[in-house]
């Protein structure tokens, strides 16, 4: 297969990109990286507040924040720059070709995931050198290359630019993992003007040459920590003068897990980790879990949501204990436009390297690009999603994880393509 001539561009960059990754909402690093290319290309690139809703962030941690900007400064960020984030990471570039014709948004999310990165030698980027510096961190989910792809998409932007009517906007996502990040993105109205709407994810379920045109099955989600809070006592003494928040933490996990399935569709529950007490005597006083809730539609996720909270209220009660919940992330199902899928069939089944269109395949996980497409298709713009097939080493978000970098090109061509189409 010919490689197209962004080849050395896609792979560098997203090399790069994977030594130093940063999770949802401490991406200052790799926005800063992303605004000096856009705006040496000539883009006019928007940041903080006019793309990301401060009021709209789920699971953004004040304090990771602070750090991360800390860690930017050391590695030598300008000061004017992180000014302009606004303590918000992500951008937007926006070309206006001067000329009529419909406004396109692109969208690539930016952030890594809390893995811990393979140290071994069968292990590609450890073998070549450069796998993630930062323990505990790793681009183990492709957004490292959805970055590269982004960005030599708007290079091919640029270099075709005559060619090209109407405006074009390129999003570029903090926040993806644990679903957190679109809902404040689409808050801030960026994608309000969108006539169309078009993102994609790297491998999943699909190998290179592979392209699914219209994955089913996103779930619904919501994330939530739960907090409970009771009253301490000595264990012998007076116990009884002790509210319990880990016997009512426990308790919620067993009504949780009990929750009944839907018969409408599918359903997830799932409580992945519980932190509560304090020492052995000691009634405990805090508890904390961290859980998610999904179902295959709006509807149904919205009964998985209310039952939660309905027992954790409960729950509450019965142990007279206080409680807190808050919503940490949200994602939404998806329908493809057929419009849309009709124009990527096509330019798929022309695309070089590409030897299968398929439809229909079940995504069978969440992707918060879903808020962003559903905020352009209720404001009257078309909207699709695509996965671009990689044969994966691992599974995604495991230490493992790598691509096959010759399918980058692939997802080049497509999009260049697809551009040219709907920018005509
Ligand atoms: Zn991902």
């Amino acid at each position: 297969m010919a490689q197209c001539a962004y080849h050395d561009q896609l792979i560098n960059i997203r090399r790069e990109l994977h030594q130093f990754p940063e999770e949802g909402w401490t991406e200052f690093c790799t926005t800063a990286y992303i605004v000096k290319y856009l705006r040496e290309l000539g883009y006019e690139v928007l940041l903080g507040e006019k793309v990301v809703s401060r009021k709209d962030c789920l699971g953004r941690d004040p304090k990771l924040v602070a750090q991360a900007i800390e860690t930017a400064k050391e590695r030598g960020v300008c000061e004017c720059l992180l000014n302009e984030m606004q303590e918000l990471t992500g951008c937007c570039a926006v070309l206006d070709t001067g000329r009529p014709g419909p406004t396109v948004a692109l969208r690539f999310d930016i952030d890594c995931n809390n893995v811990q990165e393979s140290g071994a030698d069968t292990h590609r980027a450890t073998a070549e050198g450069w796998a993630s510096k930062r323990p505990g961190l790793m681009h183990a989910c492709g957004h490292d290359s959805h970055i590269s792809s982004g960005l030599a998409v708007a290079r091919w932007v640029m270099d075709h630019k005559d060619e090209l009517n109407g405006k074009l906007k390129i999003v570029f996502q903090p926040a993806e993992e644990g679903v957190r990040g679109a809902a404040a993105v689409a808050a801030s109205g960026i994608v309000d003007d969108c006539d169309f709407f078009l993102s994609s994810h790297i491998a999943m379920m699909a190998k290179t040459g592979e392209i699914i045109t219209s994955p089913v099955g996103f779930l619904c989600t919501t994330k939530y920590d739960i907090t409970f809070k009771g009253r301490p006592a000595h264990a012998g003494i007076e116990p009884n003068a002790g509210r319990n928040a880990l016997a009512a933490a426990c308790h919620c996990v067993t009504q949780l897990l009990g929750i009944p399935r839907h018969g409408s569709g599918m359903t997830r529950v799932n409580v992945g980790r519980i932190v509560a007490g304090e020492g052995r005597n000691v009634i405990p006083v805090n508890a904390k879990l961290v859980m998610e809730v999904r179902g295959e539609t709006g509807d149904i996720n919205k009964f998985m949501a209310t039952e939660t909270e309905n027992i954790v209220q409960g729950v509450a009660k019965s142990f007279g204990v206080e409680y807190n919940i808050e919503k940490m992330g949200e994602a939404v199902d998806l329908f493809n436009d057929k419009e849309l899928v009709d124009m990527l069939d096509d330019v798929c089944s022309k695309t070089e390297g590409v030897t299968k269109v398929l439809h229909e395949v079940n995504f069978g996980g969440s992707e918060d690009a879903t808020i962003l497409a559903r905020r352009v298709q209720e404001k009257g713009g078309k909207a699709a999603y695509f996965v671009l097939g990689s044969d994966r080493a691992g599974g995604h978000h495991t230490a493992e994880f790598d691509i096959d970098e010759s399918s980058l090109d692939i997802g080049m061509k497509i999009y260049a393509e697809m551009l040219k189409r709907l920018m005509k």
